[in-house]
């Protein structure tokens, strides 16, 4: 199936967007799963990560808005010391927050954390995860 032109240029916007903020050509995956294999999030995750680089190398940015895979990444680098390809899989779906976070998109909101759980939870959590999970 052929794309329309307009789709095929957003296509190919969004492959060079990743590129530019991750610096890995997703374009190179061959799709073998070791990604999702590795990945102690996956069962956590609407797409498993094959899946999510799949989307990401077609730039079919529709099929990524609006999932939780991205953000459920743990950030822990199992999937990219493992990838046969070299791609730093960690740094794509940092890329992918990225994309959803420079839109001024919250994926969590601090004001709706209830207070004693604001008391409850570290502090050093709280950072880490406001850092990664709002803009
Ligand atoms: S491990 Fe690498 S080559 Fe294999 S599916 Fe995942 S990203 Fe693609
Ligand atoms: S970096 Fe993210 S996608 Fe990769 S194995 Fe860890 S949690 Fe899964």
């Amino acid at each position: 199936m052929t794309l329309p032109m307009n789709a095929q240029k957003v296509s190919m916007h969004f492959i060079e967007k990743i590129k530019e903020l991750s610096g890995e050509n997703v374009k190179v995956c061959m799709q073998c799963g070791t990604c999702t294999s590795a990945c102690p999030m996956s069962d956590e995750m609407d797409f498993f990560p094959r899946k999510v680089m799949h989307y990401s190398q077609f730039g079919l940015l529709q099929n990524l808005e609006n999932i939780n895979s991205y953000w459920k990444c743990a950030s822990c680098h199992s999937c990219t010391v493992r990838c046969p390809r070299g791609i730093d899989i960690a740094k794509v779906m940092e890329a992918l927050r990225l994309l959803v976070l420079r839109t001024s998109t919250n994926y969590i909101e601090p004001s709706q954390i209830p207070a004693e759980k604001l008391q409850e939870y570290p502090g050093i959590m709280m950072v880490a995860g406001f850092r990664k999970l709002t803009s």
